[in-house]
């Protein structure tokens, strides 16, 4: 498993960090969901039931293909998301927003893992991050 330490103390993830919750914080989940058989995941947070949220995902942009793969209760559902994007951008794995087929939207939630960063790493990077958020606040 690769160490998320050391991201925590790049400029994005210091801010993001400093910065108190928002008043529109909530608690929920955060999920990962696979797009087809790529590589790539969509990672977001909901505060309703993750099957609710799933369905929407599938029906809004069916080209896809997502499949449900985490799906991890968290305190700070928002601020646990704001960050663990931060990382994966700071490791170089956001995929360039280009406008969805389905909805025309440029998601900008969507990831590219490299090799060797396969989705149990995924895992402990959502543990890693909700642990550190639900530490600092
Ligand atoms: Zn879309």
């Amino acid at each position: 498993m690769p160490s998320f330490y050391y991201l925590l103390f790049c400029p994005s993830v210091r801010r993001i960090l400093a910065a108190p919750l928002t008043r529109h914080e909530n608690s929920g989940s955060i999920y990962t969901l696979r797009l087809g058989y790529s590589y790539t995941f969509k990672i977001g947070q909901t505060k309703r039931p993750f099957c609710t949220r799933f369905a929407e995902h599938c029906r809004r942009c069916p080209s896809n293909g997502y499949s449900a793969e985490r799906n991890l209760k968290c305190r700070y559902a928002k601020k646990t998301e704001q960050l663990v994007h931060a990382l994966l951008r700071e490791m170089g794995m956001q995929r360039t927003p280009t406008p969805c087929n389905d909805c025309g939207t440029r998601h900008r939630e969507f990831f590219h893992l490299p090799p060797g960063f396969d989705d149990d790493c995924i895992d402990d990077l959502l543990v890693f991050v909700k642990s550190v958020v639900e530490y600092l606040y």
